[in-house]
């Protein structure tokens, strides 16, 4: 095909002709005579401007009525957080009939356009959205005088970082409207502007080696000598030659782009929540607005929360909204509640993440979704792929394993394959980007970036401004429509991730498979950070799951107790959102902290009514010591009673049951000697240590065999104190390096000394002094018949920069540690072979981590933290680190938790590890029976390798229980699960709890037995 005939360049020089078109579309430069300069026509100033400023986030119709006072462009109002709420008067002039007109609006911060009281347009100069379209082609019969609200946030699309992006807030950042005024929009101007764009990126992207790359410098000199910016007349020819090369087509085997627009919006980060509904209500009306004028633009949105935020806040765009999902452009994806963090939350907490998501997406708009969607953490547990399946999901997308600090992954699409086995099909779009402009060099990197070239033809790219930036524009969709198919590009076409996931499976034979973790070897600060936060989302875990195991066991005892599904369904929604890819992992500011730790709060005060209303139940009432154990196997263990000293019996409760409180004499009693040197030695029959003066242990042995734990000449509990500075991103990440800082905490304040002497229990107490304003205190704990010694610590942090972590070097060699994670554990090296072993030099973990060699081992249980690291024989917990961004007072003040060591004979597994982590974060809790109660057991598992994890009433379902339990060590396992409560029938069901109809659970003598494979899940519904 002939391109026409040009003008002859005056010389071969490809510089000059790529910059001369540069310059006629520059907006630096030229702008008195280049096309650039006429993007825009007449102006107009605005009638009247009048603003009323509001420390509050207020609703339109109280903002309305306050009173507004005249405001010139230019003033400053502010401060951060704030919210400037205008009042425009504005008139067309009569003369700009038949025009384009835009009231042009540039300011700081983030603004919402309403016009009779409704949300209409989001407004945000850093997502390249400065004009509200007043009409496209003014008509004489239009309102020429209208009247409209501008509601500014008074922070920036990041926030109101004091420096940089993520450095804590500046509360005192004053705002100002820079523009604010009426203009005649050359559309024409913006077509061909955006044509030279293109044409003028395909030059620069496929560079001096591609002939295409020369074909279009050419045709877009010619361009420039075809246009005279003064005479639109002169436009079509120049848009002809554009179109002329842009239609010429690849061949066969071109790569497909499935463009999709996103906004990335993060559910509160560096701005508090309460504005995340602002965001998303901004961002989503300005989306709808696209949709209106482009019927084949597709937008994916994900977070069940913010849908329910914006239903809640902005009803009349909820129903704009949800027509566009009927029409498949507003596309609901992700099946979860929050884009939640993929190390941290618990496996039931992961399970509720999709249970609270499907249900709300599938209610709200009719369908579950077919894809789990989190472009944005910090890593990606070995269990979401059986978690995700059995939610209903094949799909995966994300991407944030780009940012591996060391190692590239392999992969850009593949099947990624769970600790069960379970695989989903994983898309990582090749960009690397969930925020793209949609522009050539987009196309260019998505093409060449994909790491299964030849294996599969299709990929996604994601485009639109996130966190507020108010997602996609309208130039980008015009980039993309101008090159669905041009040589030299891949194929473009506007698609939804079900059609690009339906390709993916279809051309699936060749793709690899991943196993296990995804690691990200980046932000492995997140484990620690925010200490408080980590703890409470523990503690509420585990207090929802004790309310629901005592209100299903109340509801079966009493019939006329009410399971109190609404409140904990609330309860629930917000452990949910506090689990966001920002906020568990701790790296958001101080505000959101607080409002975390304020939601924690309300957690623990309203699960404790209604943990103690159903113990009210359970105990009907009496007035004699019990207690509850909500844990599916029998214990012993030593509680205390009343408040006091030595109120301590040691109780035996049957599992998921109840027992009144009649204390046994143990085995062998607890004993504790201080030794001439000072060192005091603590026994109860299970283990034998020695604990030197300065609170470390010089020996911890296990007596049954004899064996210590302890390293030759190392000490056990040490404290150690790192610097802890990294690259950029504070909160977040830990280098490597930091390991060559070490320094051991040696400073007595107040030696080890016998604080508590019992024959059930011993204490010893002692302090040290990290640096002249930080303090450690700690009890350590011998309870009788107890496997475990417990450390009970409390820290006085006020520290910058530091990290500070306690070491136990132990007598076992072995190349792999294991860590427990989500209805299961991994096993991580402890050596340093490849980059892909040290790369993992700080690692996740939840409620133990195990270092075990053939028939010995110990393991390191903790109540509230999640960083480990075992490198050769020392095991190391991290306990507190102290970054200054985006939290300047992150982790200051008095802090609390709990560590355990436990050494034991043969595996971890038959050792009862697994158990005794579930002991030490779930406490014994006292209820009131009659004296006469004799111990009971709602409910008990046959196999020490299956844990009954949730009790819970059916969703939906009043007189149905679901119960989750998961194979927890590893095997191929039956297990007959009884119970005492009146069971009729049985099914297996779903995450979601859909009945399995061709699965009912037999019913037997024997109980219901049940079948597992490594690591599996199974949910079961109970009918009563
Ligand atoms: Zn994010």
């Amino acid at each position: 095909m002939s391109l026409g005939s040009y003008h002859q360049p005056v010389l071969k020089n490809r510089r000059t002709l790529l910059e001369r078109a540069e310059k006629f579309i520059s907006d630096i430069y030229f702008t008195d005579c280049n096309l650039r300069g006429r993007l825009y026509g007449d102006s107009c100033p605005l009638e009247n401007l009048e603003f009323f400023l509001s420390p509050k986030r207020i609703p339109f119709t109280e903002a309305s009525n306050q009173t507004f006072a005249p405001y010139k462009v230019g003033d400053s109002f502010g401060p951060t957080w704030y919210t400037c709420w205008f009042r425009v008067a504005l008139t067309v002039p009569a003369s700009w009939s038949h025009k384009e007109v835009h009231l042009l609006w540039e300011s700081d911060g983030e603004a919402m356009v309403w016009r009779d009281g409704q949300p209409v347009q989001g407004l945000t100069k850093e997502g390249e959205k400065t004009s509200y379209v007043l009409s496209e082609a003014l008509q004489d019969e239009e309102p020429h005088s209208v009247q409209l609200y501008i509601e500014v946030a008074c922070n920036g699309l990041f926030g109101a970082g004091q420096g940089s992006m993520i450095a804590a807030p500046d509360p005192k950042r004053m705002f100002s409207v820079q523009r604010a005024e009426l203009i005649v929009f050359h559309r024409d101007v913006q077509e061909l502007l955006t044509d030279f764009e293109m044409m003028l990126d395909i030059v620069k992207e496929l560079g001096e080696n591609d002939q295409r790359s020369f074909q279009a410098l050419f045709a877009v000199n010619e361009m420039v000598n075809l246009c005279e910016p003064l005479d639109p007349g002169t436009f079509p020819r120049a848009r002809g030659l554009a179109s002329a090369f842009l239609s010429q087509r690849n061949g066969q085997s071109q790569h497909t782009v499935h463009a999709m627009g996103h906004c990335h919006i993060d559910s509160a980060w560096l701005w508090p929540y309460e504005e995340t509904i602002r965001k998303c209500g901004r961002s989503w009306v300005t989306v709808v607005r696209l949709m209106e004028k482009n019927p084949q633009f597709v937008f994916t949105c994900s977070q069940a929360q913010q849908f329910q935020w914006v239903k809640s806040w902005y009803p009349g765009l909820y129903s704009q909204i949800q027509d566009f999902v009927k029409k498949g452009q507003f596309v609901p994806v992700g099946g979860t509640w929050v884009e939640m963090d993929g190390n941290l939350p618990s496996g039931e907490s992961m399970v509720r993440q999709f249970l609270e998501g499907q249900r709300f997406f599938n209610k709200e708009f009719g369908n579950y979704c077919k894809e789990f969607w989190l472009p944005d953490t910090f890593g990606y547990s070995a269990q979401l792929p059986q978690i995700m399946q059995g939610s209903g999901i094949s799909n995966f997308l994300t991407q944030k394993l780009s940012w591996n600090l060391v190692n590239t992954f392999p992969h850009s699409t593949f099947f990624w394959e769970g600790l069960d086995g379970s695989k989903v099909l994983t898309h990582f779009p090749p960009g690397n980007s969930y925020e793209m402009k949609g522009k050539v060099e987009d196309l260019v990197k998505t093409v060449r970036n994909n790491k299964d070239k030849g294996r599969v033809n299709h990929s996604a790219l994601l485009f639109g401004f996130g966190d507020g930036g108010g997602g996609p524009t309208q130039l980008m969709l015009d980039r993309l429509q101008r090159v669905p198919d041009t040589d030299g590009l891949p194929r473009v076409r506007m698609s939804t991730p079900d059609a690009l996931f339906s390709q993916l499976w279809s051309d699936s034979q060749l793709l690899c498979t991943w196993s296990g973790e995804l690691f990200l070897e980046l932000h492995n600060g997140t484990y620690t950070t925010q200490a408080q936060i980590k703890r409470g989302n523990r503690q509420c875990e585990t207090l929802l799951h004790d309310v629901e195991v005592a209100s299903s066991l109340a509801m079966c005892r009493d019939p006329s107790f009410q399971y109190p599904a609404e409140k904990l369904q609330e309860l629930w929604r917000l452990l949910l959102l506090n689990q966001f890819h920002d906020v568990i992992p701790g790296s958001c500011i101080e505000l959101v902290v607080d409002d975390a730790l304020r939601y924690y709060e309300d957690i623990r005060d309203s699960g404790s009514k209604l943990l103690n209303s159903a113990l009210n139940i359970l105990g009907s009432r009496g007035s004699s010591p019990a207690v509850f154990n909500s844990l599916p196997w029998e214990r012993q263990e030593v509680v205390q009673v009343q408040n006091g000293s030595c109120n301590l019996a040691l109780v035996q409760v049957p599992s998921v049951g109840v027992s009144p409180v009649k204390s046994t004499e143990p085995q062998t009693p607890v004993s504790v000697t201080v030794q001439d040197d000072g060192t005091v030695l603590m026994e109860n029959g299970i283990l034998k240590t020695v604990i030197n003066k300065d609170g470390t242990l010089a020996s911890l042995c296990l007596v049954s065999s004899g064996r210590e734990a302890l390293l030759d000449g190392s000490k056990g509990n040490q404290f150690v104190l790192f610097d802890d500075v990294p690259l950029y991103w504070d909160a977040w990440d830990v280098m490597d390096y930091h390991l060559q800082t070490r320094k051991p905490v040696v400073e007595v304040v107040d030696a080890a000394r016998v604080v508590c002497s019992d024959r059930l229990r011993a204490t010893v107490s002692f302090s040290l002094r990290v640096s002249e304003r930080s303090t450690i205190t700690q009890e350590i704990i011998m309870d009788a018949m107890c496997p475990y010694l417990k450390f009970n610590t409390r820290v006085q942090w006020e520290e910058s920069h530091k990290f500070l972590k306690v070491e136990f070097p132990v007598r076992v060699h072995s190349p792999n540690a294991t860590y427990e994670i989500q209805f299961g554990h991994v096993q991580r090296p402890t050596h340093r072979n490849t980059s892909w072993d040290w790369a993992r030099f700080e690692v996740w973990g939840h409620k133990w981590a195990d270092l075990s060699e053939h028939n010995f081992g110990v393991a390191l249980l903790n109540d509230c933290k999640y960083g480990y690291s075992v490198y050769r024989n020392t095991m190391t917990l991290s306990l507190l680190r102290a970054p200054k961004a985006p939290d300047a007072n992150a982790d200051m003040g008095t802090l609390q938790f709990t560590y355990a060591i436990m050494p034991h004979a043969g595996c971890f597994q038959d050792s009862s590890v697994i158990q005794c982590a579930y002991n030490l974060n779930s406490p014994l809790r006292l209820v009131q029976c009659p004296p006469e109660t004799v111990a009971w057991s709602g409910f008990s598992v046959s196999s020490p390798a299956v844990v009954l994890e949730t009790i819970k009433q059916a969703e939906d379902q009043p007189r149905t229980l679901l119960l989750r339990l998961y194979e927890a060590h590893g095997s191929t396992v039956s297990a007959a699960l009884n119970s005492t409560l009146p069971v009729s029938e049985a099914w297996h069901c779903d995450l979601l709890e859909r009945k399995d109809p061709i699965r009912p659970a037999k019913l037997t003598a024997q109980g219901i037995v049940l079948h597992f494979k490594p690591f599996e899940i199974v949910s079961l519904l109970l009918v009563l």
